[in-house]
């Protein structure tokens, strides 16, 4: 049995980038980022106002009330480009280029416009309502760095550098096996000792949020020929292929016999977590092979914890762990000797702004009706015990 964190470390040493290729920028959401995204110009390219009104020399106004010349206008895509002089103003809208000369605008409220003069109540402060060139970003900065996964918020900043095309990870395919005697599709009502096949659907869903196939594969049995063959075809059409069932001690455990008996070098087959311990991670070439749990609840987290950053890891993500933070929490909760236990909870926010962990009722790893409730893993290394109010890390789900 190894640490999760050895695991962690195993999966790092062993799996492999994919490569890369360029896309539509339409098509980047929810990719991998595997160039810089740098700014080909600077932003704002010119001095940009900020507001309606009129772009002035801030000396000029310094014994307001003063009167001032309109001699222009700069609108957004129509700028005025000579040289502003003294006692002269220019009508200006937002967005629009600040002309030479002028140093400061003032909104228009403050104004008073007739006939070609304009008259300000006020000083206007050097520099007000302006942003210089080059203030946001300068040409050649990097602006999103490689390894970000690509967002709707973030599209925006590669569209206003010219990337109609980035370029991004490729994506690894997953095939999902579940095995067992006793799995039935969804759809069916289950026979005495059958259970429906709640883990297929569940991976696949997991995948889907970092993969661009997901293939779920027929259930099956407890097989050890039919069981390779299984894993073999998959392997042969996807870069990893995840099991569920059949990593116990059981008679009928025979995920571990099956991936050896394809070629494939075990890496770990046991890892010190609850739940999740008889998760088996292979490999054969740059094919990858993971032997989850069939608890609906096992299934999901070794899924988060390893399968999800081996993904993530394919794609040079930057970050492939689960995203963690720290938490109060407002019960106890007792570990185990050997194991690291990971809580299902729930996440609430005290009074006074800090982060509460709510640890849910939860028979086990087969409890995952407490798992659907859950937000979050509270973690408990082994051998600690938290009190109500001890402050524990904790992986958002
Ligand atoms: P196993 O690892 O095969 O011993 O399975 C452990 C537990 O998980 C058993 O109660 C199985 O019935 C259950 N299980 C196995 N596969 C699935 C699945 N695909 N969906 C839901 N539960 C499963
Ligand atoms: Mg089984």
């Amino acid at each position: 049995m190894i640490p999760v964190q050895k695991a962690l470390k195993l999966l790092d040493h062993n799996i492999q980038p994919l490569g890369t290729e360029r896309v539509g920028i339409g098509n980047s959401i929810g990719r991998i980022l595997a160039e810089d995204i740098i700014a080909d110009s600077d932003l704002p390219p010119f001095n940009r106002s900020q507001m309606d009104g009129y772009a002035v020399r801030s000396r000029d106004t310094r014994h307001a009330p003063v009167t001032l010349k309109i001699v222009g206008e700069s609108a957004a895509g129509r700028g005025w480009h000579k040289d502003l002089k003294r006692g002269e103003a220019i009508r200006i809208m937002t967005g629009a280029p600040v002309p030479a000369g002028a140093d400061a605008v003032e909104k228009i409220e403050l104004t008073k416009e007739y006939d070609s003069l304009v008259s300000f109540i006020d000083p206007v402060a050097k520099g007000q309502f302006i942003i210089e060139k080059g203030k946001e970003i300068r040409l050649g900065e990097v602006v999103i760095a490689a390894g970000r996964r690509v967002t709707p918020e973030m599209i925006a900043t590669p569209a206003a550098f010219g990337y109609s095309k980035i370029k991004v990870a490729k994506q690894p395919t997953v095939t999902i096996i579940p095995t067992g005697a006793e799995i039935v599709g969804i759809g069916k009502k289950p026979k005495r000792d059958q259970i429906r096949d709640s883990n297929s659907i569940s991976l696949a869903s997991l995948s889907a949020n970092s993969v661009a196939s997901v293939y779920v594969g027929a259930s099956v049995g407890d097989d050890l020929e039919q069981l390779g063959n299984a894993i073999d075809s998959a392997a042969k059409v996807s870069d990893i292929v995840v099991t569920t069932g059949g990593v116990s001690v059981g008679k009928y455990d025979l995920t571990k016999r099956a991936m050896a008996s394809i070629g494939a070098r075990i890496i770990f087959d046991k890892v010190a977590l609850r739940p999740g311990k008889p998760t088996v991670f292979a490999r054969r070439g740059k094919k990858y092979f993971f032997g989850l749990p069939g608890n609906p609840v096992s299934a999901a987290v070794t899924f988060l914890l390893f399968v999800r950053r081996a993904i993530m890891l394919m794609q040079s993500a930057t970050d492939p762990a689960m995203q963690r933070g720290f938490a109060v929490l407002n019960s106890p909760l007792r570990g185990t000797k050997s194991r690291d236990v990971y809580f299902p909870a729930r996440l609430a926010s005290s009074a006074d702004g800090k982060l509460i962990a709510v640890p849910l009722p939860w028979i086990g790893s087969s409890d995952l009706v407490s798992f659907a409730n859950a937000e979050a893993l509270v973690i408990v290394p082994k051998l600690t015990t938290f009190n109500e109010g001890d402050v524990a890390d904790v992986l958002f789900l």
